[in-house]
């Protein structure tokens, strides 16, 4: 699934408290550490309390104020999901639906008496496949039911027309997630390779397979793996839209693409009648050929079990599901324990009936006033942003008055979707857990396949209202909050002003800056991809840019690893931007207003660095920082708020940070962009 997230949309983190009788504290400095000064370590003094207070569960690899909401956000779904298993409903009801995936994820003694039992006919499918063409079919067979071997089909607006919907395709097909893990020859990346060696033979072995034939899987695993690997874009060149946009006529593709019977693929998926599409990494495609015909049949069916197997061990027998556990969970991300069965379950039930659920929990959970406010704030985000692009002085005006339009057209999403998605054709069934996964996965593609060359629906949500984050559409020129992330500590209707801005606020500029960062600033206002800036104003850009990729670049993040400046561009030049509109829209709102008297010894410029810098207060493992480090858009909580900060005036002025101060960067050093 990650892949067709990536191809697009962009989320505000990597991946609710009950309805409130009394006041939420609008900023807790219980939260602080006040043994160290704002000027040493800014993280440190808002949330080294919080972090004190908060130490890592054994199932979380990282767990910060965003998880404290998603936790609560869970509890309440869960008791929403028992409320609706207590009663019975009609056979084939959204509650049947609802209630028969949970029970079945639940129901330890069911999975644990299937073993691989779930798997076996779709086993038995790959392994009686007698020539590539089948293994074309198999392919298309698999990304139907949710496995992704060598590259993923998705469906999606054209980015160069993007009121139609078209045939994409994009890299993927390692299990690792990501080329480094396979091509670095360090220590640490030897040892998660010799973890996942011994991973892929425990499945091929739970699966009934011979100690000589996991032996021989696990070999033609890895070799597909690497192989694909080295002809993966790396992370950095996927931000390259202009790159990553290859649309073509369906006989050119298959004139440059052969290796794979594509007719058969494309059969396989019931697609008819292919016209053209868009191989988002060409190169990729092309080169996949030699990936290909360097495998033997045994081999490719070999790769392809392991994408079933993979992909099934989570809703699998207990052994399964620990194997995928140990491997990605333990090794990977250093989680200590599993998350307890209900999360797992209701993860299911949020991932195949997401509008379902969330439709019950905005009737209970989501109050109307939340809308109205939100409207005002965005309104208010809107104009501060406008005022600081006609202000700006590296970007001429042809290109500001391009800017200021793509601004006024931004589509604001607020709460839930104003028609839920319909799903009456999903099939439920209390057979085996994993074959629902499957159906689901069926009915979201055919859901996909009804939208090729067909316009586009700017209606529908790409999160869930459950879903505690946010994100920025470029091809919709959109900006979408989930009903989830409108709580404490985000959005809080008791809190002060200030607060606020700095919190909800800075994350609505956050996603409204995404427009204009190194990815977004590529698409107009309707949301095609094509370049609407003058040369100069564009180098001028990527200038300031680089002085950010520069800064990013400079940090460790552990031991001698550094963070990715290139790689995390988009959302850091997001932070950035987030910072300076909300600020300057707060500073409106207080026009013609008495200035606030301070609160707990605070002012109000300082609660609003105060409040934005409690979104991102975290502890994480070790592992997860290298994990993340590769494989998140995201800066680590820390950065987002110590190297952000350090570009912007007015923080120093609230806390009065001097030269002498660690937070302190040379104001040659710092940069404006937006
Ligand atoms: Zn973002």
């Amino acid at each position: 699934m990650l892949p067709l997230l990536a191809a697009s949309v962009v989320a505000l983190a990597g991946c609710s408290s009950p309805q409130k009788e009394t006041k939420v504290l609008a900023f807790n400095p219980a939260n602080m550490d006040t043994t160290v000064t704002a000027g040493e370590d800014f993280y440190q003094y808002a949330c080294g309390g919080w972090i004190k207070n908060n130490p890592l569960k054994p199932e979380y690899a990282r767990f910060g104020t965003f998880d404290q909401l998603r936790e609560d956000n869970q509890t309440q779904l869960r008791d929403l999901i028992e409320e609706l298993s207590s009663t019975q409903h009609e056979k084939g009801s959204i509650g049947d639906k609802i209630a028969t995936l949970y029970a079945l994820g639940l129901d330890s003694v069911k999975l644990n008496s299937e073993g691989a039992t779930p798997v076996k006919e779709q086993l038995d499918a790959i392994s009686a496949i007698e020539n590539t063409d089948g293994v074309a079919s198999m392919i298309a067979t698999l990304q139907r039911e949710g496995a992704y071997p060598y590259f993923a089909f998705f469906v999606s607006a054209d980015e160069k027309n993007s009121s139609m919907n078209i045939i994409q395709l994009y890299q993927a097909g390692l299990g690792l997630g990501d080329r480094d893990y396979y091509l670095q020859a360090d220590a640490n990346m030897e040892s998660i390779r010799d973890a996942y060696k011994v991973y892929i033979n425990k499945l091929f072995t739970l699966a009934g397979f011979s100690a000589e034939q996991a032996t021989a899987a696990t070999e033609a695993v890895m070799k597909t793996e690497t192989g694909i690997a080295e002809v993966s874009y790396t992370r950095e060149a996927l931000r390259d839209s202009q790159k990553n946009y290859n649309k073509m006529s369906y006989a050119d593709f298959k004139s440059k693409a052969g290796w794979m019977n594509w007719d058969a693929f494309f059969a396989g998926l019931g697609v008819k009648d292919v016209t053209d599409l868009d191989p988002k990494q060409l190169n990729f495609f092309v080169n996949l050929d030699k990936v290909f015909k360097n495998q033997t049949l045994e081999e490719q069916k070999y790769y392809l079990s392991y994408n079933l197997l993979n992909a099934a061990a989570p809703y699998l027998s207990d052994d399964f599901v620990a194997a995928s556990f140990d491997f990605y969970g333990k090794t990977l991300s250093g989680k200590q324990e599993q998350q307890p069965r209900w999360k797992r379950a209701l993860n299911t039930v949020n991932g195949s009936l997401g509008e379902a659920v969330g439709q019950m929990y905005v009737t209970k959970y989501f109050p109307a006033s939340s809308k109205e406010k939100m409207l005002t704030l965005v309104n208010n985000l809107q104009q501060a942003l406008g005022e600081r692009i006609r202000e700006l002085t590296w970007m001429g005006d042809e290109t500001k008055a391009k800017a200021e339009e793509k601004l006024a057209s931004f589509a604001v999403k607020i709460g839930y979707p104003d028609k839920w998605r319909d799903y009456s054709g999903l099939d439920i069934q209390p057979d085996s857990y994993w074959t629902n996964v499957c159906r689901s996965s069926i009915f979201d593609m055919e859901y996909q396949l009804a939208d090729i060359n067909k316009p586009v629906d700017r209606t529908r949500w790409h999160m869930s209202p459950q879903t505690v984050n946010a994100y920025y559409n470029p091809t919709t020129n959109e900006i979408c909050f989930p009903a989830a992330i409108l709580q404490p500590p985000f959005f809080n209707a008791d809190a002060d002003d200030a607060v606020n801005y700095g919190a909800i606020g800075v994350v609505i500029g956050h996603e409204m800056t995404h427009g204009f960062d190194d990815q977004g600033r590529n698409y107009d206002k309707e949301g095609n991809l094509t370049d609407w800036w003058t040369a100069e104003d564009a180098e001028r850009f990527t200038e300031r840019a680089d002085v950010l990729v520069k800064q990013y670049d400079n940090i460790l993040v552990l031991d001698t690893v550094h963070a990715n400046g290139r790689y995390t561009l988009g959302e850091n030049i997001a932070d950035h931007g987030g910072l300076l509109v909300s600020y300057q829209a707060y500073q409106n709102s207080l026009k013609g207003k008495e200035t606030p008297a301070p609160i707990d010894g605070f002012t109000n410029d300082q609660r609003f660095y105060l409040g934005y810098a409690t979104l991102w207060g975290q502890n994480i493992r070790d592992e997860e920082i290298l994990r993340l480090t590769k494989i998140d858009v995201h800066s680590l909580g820390k950065w987002r708020v110590n190297a952000a900060l350090r570009n912007i005036e007015t923080f120093y002025d609230a806390f009065g940070i001097k030269a002498s101060d660690p937070m302190f960067l040379d104001p040659a050093e710092r940069v404006v962009i937006w």
